[in-house]
Protein backbone atom coordinates (compact mmCIF):
# COMPACT_ATOMS: atom_id res chain seq x y z
CA UNK A 1 0.00 0.00 0.00
CA UNK A 2 1.46 3.24 -0.92
CA UNK A 3 1.12 6.66 -1.95
CA UNK A 4 1.05 6.78 -5.82
CA UNK A 5 0.43 10.21 -6.52
CA UNK A 6 3.56 10.92 -4.96
CA UNK A 7 6.78 11.34 -7.57
CA UNK A 8 10.27 12.17 -5.67
CA UNK A 9 11.99 15.21 -6.29
CA UNK A 10 14.14 17.61 -5.16
CA UNK A 11 13.34 21.47 -4.36
CA UNK A 12 15.60 24.05 -5.96
CA UNK A 13 18.02 26.31 -4.69
CA UNK A 14 17.93 29.74 -4.78
CA UNK A 15 20.52 32.19 -6.25
CA UNK A 16 20.50 34.95 -3.68
CA UNK A 17 20.92 33.57 -0.18
CA UNK A 18 17.38 33.35 1.50
CA UNK A 19 16.06 35.19 4.73
CA UNK A 20 12.87 34.32 6.71
CA UNK A 21 10.26 36.86 6.58
CA UNK A 22 7.94 35.50 9.09
CA UNK A 23 8.14 32.28 11.45
CA UNK A 24 4.87 31.30 12.56
CA UNK A 25 5.86 30.16 16.09
CA UNK A 26 3.00 29.34 18.01
CA UNK A 27 2.49 26.70 15.00
CA UNK A 28 5.70 25.30 15.03
CA UNK A 29 5.20 24.57 18.40
CA UNK A 30 1.76 22.93 17.92
CA UNK A 31 3.82 20.86 15.53
CA UNK A 32 6.44 19.70 17.70
CA UNK A 33 9.20 21.63 15.96
CA UNK A 34 11.94 23.90 17.01
CA UNK A 35 11.54 27.20 16.65
CA UNK A 36 15.62 28.15 17.38
CA UNK A 37 16.26 25.60 14.80
CA UNK A 38 13.74 27.07 12.12
CA UNK A 39 15.15 30.22 12.12
CA UNK A 40 18.88 29.19 12.17
CA UNK A 41 20.67 29.90 8.79
CA UNK A 42 19.53 25.94 8.32
CA UNK A 43 16.37 25.97 8.69
CA UNK A 44 15.47 28.38 6.50
CA UNK A 45 17.57 27.00 4.10
CA UNK A 46 15.26 24.05 4.63
CA UNK A 47 12.22 26.49 4.62
CA UNK A 48 12.75 28.11 1.58
CA UNK A 49 14.34 24.64 -0.43
CA UNK A 50 18.00 25.49 -0.84
CA UNK A 51 18.36 22.33 1.55
CA UNK A 52 16.15 18.96 2.24
CA UNK A 53 14.89 17.95 5.26
CA UNK A 54 17.01 15.71 7.15
CA UNK A 55 16.22 12.37 6.15
CA UNK A 56 13.71 12.91 3.44
CA UNK A 57 13.31 13.50 -0.13
CA UNK A 58 10.88 16.06 -1.20
CA UNK A 59 8.09 15.23 -3.53
CA UNK A 60 5.61 16.77 -5.69
CA UNK A 61 2.15 14.97 -6.53
CA UNK A 62 -0.23 14.54 -9.76
CA UNK A 63 -3.53 15.08 -10.02
CA UNK A 64 -6.33 16.83 -12.84
CA UNK A 65 -9.50 19.10 -12.07
CA UNK A 66 -12.02 20.74 -13.85
CA UNK A 67 -10.87 24.19 -14.06
CA UNK A 68 -13.74 26.95 -14.47
CA UNK A 69 -16.15 23.83 -15.23
CA UNK A 70 -13.76 22.59 -17.96
CA UNK A 71 -12.13 19.16 -17.40
CA UNK A 72 -8.10 19.35 -17.41
CA UNK A 73 -6.53 16.10 -17.78
CA UNK A 74 -3.42 16.93 -16.00
CA UNK A 75 -2.15 19.19 -13.33
CA UNK A 76 -0.11 18.60 -10.13
CA UNK A 77 1.64 20.05 -7.93
CA UNK A 78 3.93 22.71 -10.08
CA UNK A 79 4.96 24.24 -7.91
CA UNK A 80 4.36 22.47 -4.72
CA UNK A 81 6.88 20.06 -2.76
CA UNK A 82 6.22 17.98 0.35
CA UNK A 83 9.57 18.15 2.24
CA UNK A 84 8.22 16.74 5.66
CA UNK A 85 5.92 14.42 7.36
CA UNK A 86 5.94 15.02 11.11
CA UNK A 87 4.35 13.38 14.20
CA UNK A 88 3.16 15.31 17.50
CA UNK A 89 1.33 12.86 19.53
CA UNK A 90 -0.97 11.13 17.64
CA UNK A 91 -1.26 14.41 15.34
CA UNK A 92 0.41 13.58 11.56
CA UNK A 93 1.14 16.42 9.58
CA UNK A 94 2.51 17.27 6.13
CA UNK A 95 4.97 20.01 5.26
CA UNK A 96 4.81 21.80 1.57
CA UNK A 97 6.90 24.08 0.13
CA UNK A 98 4.86 26.47 -2.36
CA UNK A 99 6.89 28.16 -4.95
CA UNK A 100 10.74 25.95 -4.38
CA UNK A 101 10.91 25.37 -8.39
CA UNK A 102 9.60 23.45 -11.21
CA UNK A 103 8.45 20.06 -10.35
CA UNK A 104 7.18 17.31 -13.32
CA UNK A 105 3.61 19.23 -13.26
CA UNK A 106 4.69 22.88 -13.76
CA UNK A 107 3.45 22.66 -17.34
CA UNK A 108 6.15 25.28 -18.45
CA UNK A 109 5.71 27.60 -15.93
CA UNK A 110 8.82 28.46 -13.44
CA UNK A 111 7.68 26.63 -10.20
CA UNK A 112 8.34 29.86 -8.35
CA UNK A 113 5.99 32.19 -6.77
CA UNK A 114 6.24 35.40 -5.46
CA UNK A 115 6.25 38.17 -2.53
CA UNK A 116 2.96 39.34 -3.21
CA UNK A 117 1.37 36.02 -3.54
CA UNK A 118 3.21 34.34 -1.19
CA UNK A 119 2.06 37.04 1.57
CA UNK A 120 -1.18 36.88 0.66
CA UNK A 121 -1.57 33.22 1.45
CA UNK A 122 0.61 33.29 4.22
CA UNK A 123 -1.50 35.59 6.23
CA UNK A 124 -4.58 33.97 4.73
CA UNK A 125 -4.42 30.87 5.73
CA UNK A 126 -3.77 32.07 9.15
CA UNK A 127 -6.08 34.52 9.53
CA UNK A 128 -8.89 31.77 8.41
CA UNK A 129 -7.85 29.32 10.99
CA UNK A 130 -8.20 32.35 13.85
CA UNK A 131 -11.48 33.07 12.59
CA UNK A 132 -12.03 29.17 13.02
CA UNK A 133 -12.37 28.26 9.20
CA UNK A 134 -11.00 24.71 8.32
CA UNK A 135 -7.85 25.82 6.51
CA UNK A 136 -4.58 24.46 5.67
CA UNK A 137 -1.74 26.57 7.60
CA UNK A 138 1.02 28.46 6.91
CA UNK A 139 4.52 27.99 8.76
CA UNK A 140 7.03 30.62 7.08
CA UNK A 141 7.69 32.27 4.66
CA UNK A 142 10.52 32.89 3.17
CA UNK A 143 12.33 35.10 0.62
CA UNK A 144 14.65 35.89 -2.25
CA UNK A 145 15.96 38.58 -4.32
CA UNK A 146 15.68 36.37 -7.30
CA UNK A 147 13.51 37.71 -9.83
CA UNK A 148 10.54 35.84 -10.70
CA UNK A 149 9.29 37.57 -13.67
CA UNK A 150 4.78 38.07 -14.36
CA UNK A 151 3.35 40.80 -15.29
CA UNK A 152 5.94 42.61 -14.12
CA UNK A 153 9.70 41.31 -12.55
CA UNK A 154 9.07 40.54 -9.26
CA UNK A 155 10.80 38.63 -6.56
CA UNK A 156 10.70 35.06 -5.22
CA UNK A 157 9.29 34.13 -1.96
CA UNK A 158 8.23 30.48 -0.62
CA UNK A 159 5.41 29.53 2.03
CA UNK A 160 6.13 26.44 3.92
CA UNK A 161 2.39 24.68 4.22
CA UNK A 162 1.06 22.68 6.80
CA UNK A 163 -1.52 19.99 6.75
CA UNK A 164 -2.78 16.76 7.83
CA UNK A 165 -3.33 16.56 4.18
CA UNK A 166 -2.90 18.50 1.03
CA UNK A 167 -5.13 15.71 -1.13
CA UNK A 168 -7.62 17.55 -3.34
CA UNK A 169 -10.92 16.31 -5.01
CA UNK A 170 -8.79 16.29 -8.65
CA UNK A 171 -6.50 13.64 -7.18
CA UNK A 172 -8.85 10.99 -7.17
CA UNK A 173 -10.26 12.51 -10.75
CA UNK A 174 -6.26 12.04 -12.00
CA UNK A 175 -6.38 8.24 -11.16
CA UNK A 176 -10.07 8.05 -12.18
CA UNK A 177 -9.74 9.23 -15.52
CA UNK A 178 -6.21 7.36 -16.37
CA UNK A 179 -8.20 4.72 -15.61
CA UNK A 180 -5.62 3.30 -12.84
CA UNK A 181 -7.99 2.63 -10.89
CA UNK A 182 -5.84 0.05 -8.53
CA UNK A 183 -3.94 3.16 -7.93
CA UNK A 184 -7.19 4.88 -6.95
CA UNK A 185 -8.26 2.43 -4.97
CA UNK A 186 -4.66 2.05 -2.92
CA UNK A 187 -4.47 5.82 -2.74
CA UNK A 188 -7.84 6.15 -1.51
CA UNK A 189 -7.37 3.33 1.56
CA UNK A 190 -4.30 5.05 2.67
CA UNK A 191 -6.01 8.22 2.33
CA UNK A 192 -8.97 7.03 4.64
CA UNK A 193 -6.87 4.90 7.10
CA UNK A 194 -4.68 7.70 7.86
CA UNK A 195 -7.61 10.51 8.41
CA UNK A 196 -10.74 8.51 9.21
CA UNK A 197 -9.68 6.04 11.43
CA UNK A 198 -13.76 5.58 12.51
CA UNK A 199 -13.94 3.94 9.11
CA UNK A 200 -13.73 0.36 8.38
CA UNK A 201 -13.13 -0.39 5.09
CA UNK A 202 -12.95 -4.24 6.13
CA UNK A 203 -11.23 -6.52 3.51
CA UNK A 204 -13.73 -7.52 0.68
CA UNK A 205 -15.00 -5.29 -2.29
CA UNK A 206 -18.57 -4.84 -0.48
CA UNK A 207 -16.80 -3.26 2.70
CA UNK A 208 -14.62 -1.68 0.97
CA UNK A 209 -17.25 -0.21 -0.93
CA UNK A 210 -19.54 1.03 2.31
CA UNK A 211 -16.95 2.36 3.81
CA UNK A 212 -16.27 4.41 0.57
CA UNK A 213 -20.06 5.75 0.48
CA UNK A 214 -19.54 6.46 4.25
CA UNK A 215 -16.14 8.77 3.65
CA UNK A 216 -17.77 10.59 1.14
CA UNK A 217 -20.85 11.27 2.70
CA UNK A 218 -17.89 12.78 5.39
CA UNK A 219 -16.48 14.42 2.29
CA UNK A 220 -19.96 16.02 1.28
CA UNK A 221 -20.63 17.41 4.94
CA UNK A 222 -17.10 18.70 5.60
CA UNK A 223 -17.60 20.88 2.75
CA UNK A 224 -20.40 21.73 3.31
CA UNK A 225 -19.49 23.00 6.78
CA UNK A 226 -16.21 25.52 4.96
CA UNK A 227 -18.13 27.10 2.23
CA UNK A 228 -21.33 28.09 4.74
CA UNK A 229 -18.16 29.20 7.17
CA UNK A 230 -16.87 31.23 4.22
CA UNK A 231 -20.27 33.29 3.61
CA UNK A 232 -20.54 33.74 7.09
CA UNK A 233 -17.68 35.80 7.16
CA UNK A 234 -17.69 36.90 3.57
CA UNK A 235 -14.45 35.14 2.44
CA UNK A 236 -15.20 34.77 -1.37
CA UNK A 237 -12.10 31.86 -2.47
CA UNK A 238 -12.15 32.74 -6.00
CA UNK A 239 -11.00 29.72 -8.15
CA UNK A 240 -13.15 26.80 -6.82
CA UNK A 241 -11.80 24.31 -8.96
CA UNK A 242 -12.05 20.70 -8.24
CA UNK A 243 -7.90 20.59 -7.73
CA UNK A 244 -8.18 23.30 -5.22
CA UNK A 245 -10.80 21.40 -3.09
CA UNK A 246 -9.39 19.48 -0.02
CA UNK A 247 -10.30 15.88 0.53
CA UNK A 248 -10.46 16.88 4.36
CA UNK A 249 -12.79 20.22 3.36
CA UNK A 250 -10.17 22.59 4.11
CA UNK A 251 -9.86 25.94 2.52
CA UNK A 252 -6.91 25.45 0.45
CA UNK A 253 -4.42 27.63 -1.84
CA UNK A 254 -4.87 31.39 -1.32
CA UNK A 255 -5.36 33.25 -4.49
CA UNK A 256 -7.10 35.84 -6.01
CA UNK A 257 -9.57 35.92 -2.71
CA UNK A 258 -10.91 38.06 -0.79
CA UNK A 259 -13.79 39.18 1.88
CA UNK A 260 -16.39 40.91 0.95
CA UNK A 261 -16.06 44.74 2.19
CA UNK A 262 -19.29 46.44 0.99
CA UNK A 263 -21.85 43.63 0.26
CA UNK A 264 -22.74 42.60 -3.11
CA UNK A 265 -24.04 39.31 -2.89
CA UNK A 266 -22.89 39.00 -6.41
CA UNK A 267 -19.77 39.83 -5.43
CA UNK A 268 -16.29 38.59 -7.62
CA UNK A 269 -13.07 38.55 -6.23
CA UNK A 270 -11.10 36.88 -9.18
CA UNK A 271 -10.96 39.98 -11.99
CA UNK A 272 -9.84 36.49 -14.28
CA UNK A 273 -13.59 35.00 -13.26
CA UNK A 274 -15.64 36.67 -16.12
CA UNK A 275 -18.92 34.77 -15.49
CA UNK A 276 -18.69 35.03 -11.74
CA UNK A 277 -18.63 31.21 -11.59
CA UNK A 278 -17.02 31.80 -8.10
CA UNK A 279 -18.86 34.65 -6.80
CA UNK A 280 -20.26 34.86 -3.27
CA UNK A 281 -23.71 33.81 -4.30
CA UNK A 282 -22.62 31.05 -6.09
CA UNK A 283 -19.84 29.43 -3.41
CA UNK A 284 -22.09 26.79 -2.05
CA UNK A 285 -23.79 25.57 -5.48
CA UNK A 286 -20.15 25.11 -7.24
CA UNK A 287 -18.94 23.18 -3.54
CA UNK A 288 -21.97 21.09 -4.48
CA UNK A 289 -21.00 20.65 -8.51
CA UNK A 290 -17.40 19.84 -7.45
CA UNK A 291 -18.37 16.97 -4.96
CA UNK A 292 -20.41 15.46 -8.19
CA UNK A 293 -17.02 15.85 -10.17
CA UNK A 294 -15.10 13.89 -6.95
CA UNK A 295 -18.86 11.28 -6.47
CA UNK A 296 -17.85 11.10 -10.83
CA UNK A 297 -14.17 9.60 -10.22
CA UNK A 298 -15.02 7.68 -6.82
CA UNK A 299 -17.66 5.88 -8.58
CA UNK A 300 -15.28 4.08 -10.49
CA UNK A 301 -14.27 2.04 -7.65
CA UNK A 302 -18.68 1.47 -6.96
CA UNK A 303 -21.04 -1.12 -8.35
CA UNK A 304 -23.81 0.16 -10.95
CA UNK A 305 -26.27 1.80 -8.98
CA UNK A 306 -26.35 5.99 -9.36
CA UNK A 307 -29.64 6.50 -6.53
CA UNK A 308 -27.25 5.84 -3.52
CA UNK A 309 -24.72 8.46 -4.84
CA UNK A 310 -27.53 10.57 -5.73
CA UNK A 311 -28.86 10.30 -2.40
CA UNK A 312 -25.45 11.20 -1.22
CA UNK A 313 -25.05 14.23 -3.16
CA UNK A 314 -28.27 15.13 -2.28
CA UNK A 315 -27.05 15.41 1.31
CA UNK A 316 -25.22 18.25 0.96
CA UNK A 317 -27.89 21.15 0.86
CA UNK A 318 -29.35 19.92 3.69
CA UNK A 319 -26.13 20.21 5.55
CA UNK A 320 -25.20 23.40 4.26
CA UNK A 321 -28.79 25.14 5.12
CA UNK A 322 -28.66 23.73 8.39
CA UNK A 323 -25.05 25.12 8.89
CA UNK A 324 -25.91 28.50 7.38
CA UNK A 325 -29.21 28.74 9.29
CA UNK A 326 -26.84 28.10 12.85
CA UNK A 327 -24.06 30.74 11.59
CA UNK A 328 -25.98 33.63 10.46
CA UNK A 329 -28.64 32.90 13.63
CA UNK A 330 -25.18 33.08 16.09
CA UNK A 331 -24.30 36.04 14.07
CA UNK A 332 -27.40 38.06 14.56
CA UNK A 333 -27.39 36.93 18.11
CA UNK A 334 -30.97 34.83 18.08
CA UNK A 335 -31.02 32.53 20.32
CA UNK A 336 -33.08 29.79 18.36
CA UNK A 337 -31.10 28.62 15.21
CA UNK A 338 -33.23 27.01 12.67
CA UNK A 339 -36.74 27.19 11.52
CA UNK A 340 -38.72 29.54 8.99
CA UNK A 341 -38.36 32.71 11.11
CA UNK A 342 -34.75 32.64 11.08
CA UNK A 343 -34.57 31.88 7.42
CA UNK A 344 -36.31 34.54 6.68
CA UNK A 345 -34.38 36.88 9.08
CA UNK A 346 -31.18 35.94 7.44
CA UNK A 347 -32.69 36.43 3.48
CA UNK A 348 -33.95 40.16 4.36
CA UNK A 349 -30.62 40.42 6.26
CA UNK A 350 -28.74 39.76 3.30
CA UNK A 351 -31.02 41.37 1.44
CA UNK A 352 -30.88 44.64 3.12
CA UNK A 353 -27.04 44.58 3.38
CA UNK A 354 -27.29 44.42 -0.56
CA UNK A 355 -29.60 46.76 -1.33
CA UNK A 356 -27.02 49.40 0.42
CA UNK A 357 -23.77 47.96 -0.23
CA UNK A 358 -23.17 47.67 3.98
CA UNK A 359 -19.60 46.47 4.79
CA UNK A 360 -19.99 42.98 5.81
CA UNK A 361 -18.02 42.77 8.66
CA UNK A 362 -18.90 45.76 10.58
CA UNK A 363 -22.27 45.95 10.17
CA UNK A 364 -22.58 42.42 12.05
CA UNK A 365 -20.04 43.56 14.18
CA UNK A 366 -22.23 46.69 15.10
CA UNK A 367 -25.31 44.41 16.15
CA UNK A 368 -24.07 44.21 19.92
CA UNK A 369 -24.78 48.01 20.40
CA UNK A 370 -28.51 47.20 19.68
CA UNK A 371 -30.58 45.71 22.67
CA UNK A 372 -33.20 42.91 21.98
CA UNK A 373 -35.73 43.85 24.77
CA UNK A 374 -35.40 47.95 23.61
CA UNK A 375 -37.74 49.54 20.83
CA UNK A 376 -36.49 49.98 17.22
CA UNK A 377 -35.96 53.48 18.24
CA UNK A 378 -33.93 53.36 21.01
CA UNK A 379 -32.27 50.74 18.89
CA UNK A 380 -31.32 52.59 16.23
CA UNK A 381 -30.63 55.86 18.52
CA UNK A 382 -27.98 53.32 20.51
CA UNK A 383 -26.72 51.74 17.05
CA UNK A 384 -25.70 54.88 15.96
CA UNK A 385 -22.96 55.46 19.32
CA UNK A 386 -21.51 52.19 17.80
CA UNK A 387 -17.99 52.54 16.04
CA UNK A 388 -19.07 50.35 13.80
CA UNK A 389 -21.90 51.74 12.70
CA UNK A 390 -22.02 51.38 9.00
CA UNK A 391 -25.11 53.08 7.90
CA UNK A 392 -25.10 56.75 5.98
CA UNK A 393 -27.65 58.78 8.04
CA UNK A 394 -27.73 61.47 4.88
CA UNK A 395 -29.34 58.42 3.42
CA UNK A 396 -33.39 58.33 3.73
CA UNK A 397 -34.22 55.03 2.01
CA UNK A 398 -31.40 53.41 3.77
CA UNK A 399 -32.21 55.17 7.38
CA UNK A 400 -35.80 53.94 6.56
CA UNK A 401 -34.29 50.63 5.53
CA UNK A 402 -32.59 50.02 8.52
CA UNK A 403 -35.23 50.82 11.19
CA UNK A 404 -37.94 48.28 8.71
CA UNK A 405 -34.38 45.88 9.27
CA UNK A 406 -34.61 46.44 13.33
CA UNK A 407 -38.24 45.86 13.69
CA UNK A 408 -37.66 42.08 11.66
CA UNK A 409 -34.74 41.25 14.01
CA UNK A 410 -36.56 42.74 17.36
CA UNK A 411 -39.54 40.32 16.27
CA UNK A 412 -37.07 37.35 16.43
CA UNK A 413 -34.00 38.18 18.54
CA UNK A 414 -37.05 40.13 21.20
CA UNK A 415 -36.87 36.88 23.11
CA UNK A 416 -33.86 36.59 24.51
CA UNK A 417 -33.47 36.05 28.31
CA UNK A 418 -29.64 36.13 28.16
CA UNK A 419 -28.11 39.05 30.64
CA UNK A 420 -27.56 41.62 27.98
CA UNK A 421 -23.92 42.27 28.99
CA UNK A 422 -23.12 37.74 28.44
CA UNK A 423 -25.13 38.67 25.33
CA UNK A 424 -22.85 41.42 23.85
CA UNK A 425 -19.88 39.68 24.57
CA UNK A 426 -20.90 36.45 22.88
CA UNK A 427 -21.89 38.75 19.86
CA UNK A 428 -18.26 39.91 20.08
CA UNK A 429 -16.68 36.89 19.85
CA UNK A 430 -18.77 35.45 16.98
CA UNK A 431 -18.52 38.36 14.77
CA UNK A 432 -14.26 39.45 13.83
CA UNK A 433 -13.73 42.87 14.38
CA UNK A 434 -11.05 42.47 11.80
CA UNK A 435 -10.59 40.78 8.49
CA UNK A 436 -7.55 40.78 6.27
CA UNK A 437 -9.08 43.43 3.60
CA UNK A 438 -7.56 43.32 0.59
CA UNK A 439 -6.57 47.28 0.74
CA UNK A 440 -4.66 46.49 4.04
CA UNK A 441 -2.65 43.65 2.38
CA UNK A 442 -2.09 45.69 -0.66
CA UNK A 443 -0.35 48.40 1.76
CA UNK A 444 1.70 45.71 3.48
CA UNK A 445 2.59 43.90 0.14
CA UNK A 446 3.90 47.48 -1.46
CA UNK A 447 6.16 47.73 2.03
CA UNK A 448 7.00 44.36 2.30
CA UNK A 449 8.71 44.68 -1.93
CA UNK A 450 10.42 47.89 -0.22
CA UNK A 451 11.90 45.62 2.22
CA UNK A 452 9.66 46.92 5.06
CA UNK A 453 7.70 44.26 6.70
CA UNK A 454 6.17 46.11 9.60
CA UNK A 455 3.24 45.87 8.53
CA UNK A 456 3.08 42.36 7.94
CA UNK A 457 3.75 41.73 11.09
CA UNK A 458 0.93 43.89 12.31
CA UNK A 459 -1.31 42.19 10.27
CA UNK A 460 -0.36 39.14 11.20
CA UNK A 461 -0.77 40.10 15.05
CA UNK A 462 -4.56 41.19 13.95
CA UNK A 463 -5.37 38.86 12.84
CA UNK A 464 -4.45 36.39 15.29
CA UNK A 465 -7.17 37.61 17.79
CA UNK A 466 -9.78 39.08 15.39
CA UNK A 467 -12.39 38.97 18.03
CA UNK A 468 -10.62 41.79 20.16
CA UNK A 469 -10.82 46.06 19.54
CA UNK A 470 -8.33 46.90 22.51
CA UNK A 471 -4.77 46.66 20.96
CA UNK A 472 -6.60 46.54 17.19
CA UNK A 473 -5.10 49.80 14.27
CA UNK A 474 -8.05 51.92 14.34
CA UNK A 475 -7.31 51.66 10.82
CA UNK A 476 -7.87 48.23 10.39
CA UNK A 477 -11.21 48.20 10.91
CA UNK A 478 -12.53 51.09 9.19
CA UNK A 479 -14.11 50.61 6.28
CA UNK A 480 -11.81 50.56 2.82
CA UNK A 481 -10.94 54.21 1.48
CA UNK A 482 -11.87 55.10 -2.55
CA UNK A 483 -8.98 53.93 -3.65
CA UNK A 484 -9.64 50.26 -2.72
CA UNK A 485 -12.61 49.93 -5.19
CA UNK A 486 -10.34 49.98 -8.38
CA UNK A 487 -7.95 46.51 -6.68
CA UNK A 488 -7.72 44.28 -9.03
CA UNK A 489 -6.63 40.64 -8.17
CA UNK A 490 -6.32 37.51 -10.63
CA UNK A 491 -5.24 34.07 -10.89
CA UNK A 492 -2.33 32.25 -9.87
CA UNK A 493 0.73 34.15 -9.62
P1 LIG B 1 -3.45 27.29 -9.46
O1 LIG B 1 -4.09 28.17 -10.44
O2 LIG B 1 -2.46 28.02 -8.56
O3 LIG B 1 -4.39 26.45 -8.66
O4 LIG B 1 -2.52 26.31 -10.28
C1 LIG B 1 -2.99 25.46 -11.30
C2 LIG B 1 -1.91 24.50 -11.71
O5 LIG B 1 -0.77 25.19 -12.23
C3 LIG B 1 -1.37 23.65 -10.59
O6 LIG B 1 -1.04 22.42 -11.17
C4 LIG B 1 -0.16 24.41 -10.14
O7 LIG B 1 0.75 23.59 -9.47
C5 LIG B 1 0.39 24.91 -11.46
N1 LIG B 1 1.14 26.16 -11.33
C6 LIG B 1 0.63 27.36 -11.02
N2 LIG B 1 1.59 28.29 -11.01
C7 LIG B 1 2.75 27.66 -11.30
C8 LIG B 1 4.11 28.06 -11.45
N3 LIG B 1 4.49 29.33 -11.29
N4 LIG B 1 5.02 27.12 -11.76
C9 LIG B 1 4.66 25.85 -11.93
N5 LIG B 1 3.40 25.41 -11.81
C10 LIG B 1 2.45 26.29 -11.51
MG1 LIG C 1 -4.16 25.25 -7.14
MG1 LIG D 1 -2.83 28.74 -6.69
Amino acid sequence: MGKPYLAEVPTTALRTPPTMLHLNEALALEVGLNVEQLASTQGIDVLSGNAPWPGYTSKASVYCGHQFGVFVPQLGDGRALLIAEVRKASQYRQLQLKGAGPTPYSRHADGRAVLRSSTREYLASEAMHALGIPTTRALSLTASADPVFRETTETAAIVCRVSESFMRFGHTEFFAYTNQLDALRNLLTWHIEQHHPEIDLGDTDASFQNGLLEWLNVVVARTAHMVAKWQAVGFCHGVMNTDNMSLLGLTIDYGPYGFVDGFDIDHICNHSDHQGRYSYRNQPRIAHWNLYALAQAVSTLLPDGKETLQGLLDGFADVFHEQHSSLFAHKLGLLIEQGETVDTLIENTLKFMHEHTLDFTRFFRSISALNPSASVEQNFAAWQQSPFFTLSLGEEAQVEGAKIWLGQWLAVAGKSTVPLADWRNQLDRTNPAFVLRNHLLQKAIEQAEHGNFAEVNRLFIALSDPYQVDSMPPEFMAEPPDWAKSLVLSCSS
